[in-house]
């Protein structure tokens, strides 16, 4: 399985779906951290990491869980609080 945000290496840790949206409303945003790849990136619509923000707190990305490559994972985790840490598998 790849990576559900970068889609370029093989993922790694399973993140719950509260977990993310806690991460994305802390201010976790893979698109200016530069996780997601230039490639995807110019493919997106200017307002998709909003887009992706709105789906991912509170939209179909919500309801399953993220696998995310080590780089990812890396990026995600200053985002994440201790409760959210609990929910790293
Ligand atoms: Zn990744």
């Amino acid at each position: 399985m790849p990576c559900d945000i970068c889609s370029a290496s093989p993922s790694e840790s399973v993140i719950t779906p509260a977990a993310m949206s806690g991460a994305v409303k802390k201010g976790f945003n893979p698109f200016s951290l530069g996780l997601v790849p230039p490639a995807l990136t110019r493919l997106a619509t200017p307002d998709y990491p909003a887009k992706w923000e709105h789906q991912t707190i509170d939209g179909i990305l919500s309801h399953s869980d993220w696998t995310l490559c080590e780089a990812c994972t890396e990026g995600l985790n200053r985002f994440l609080n201790i409760r959210g840490r609990d929910h790293l598998v």
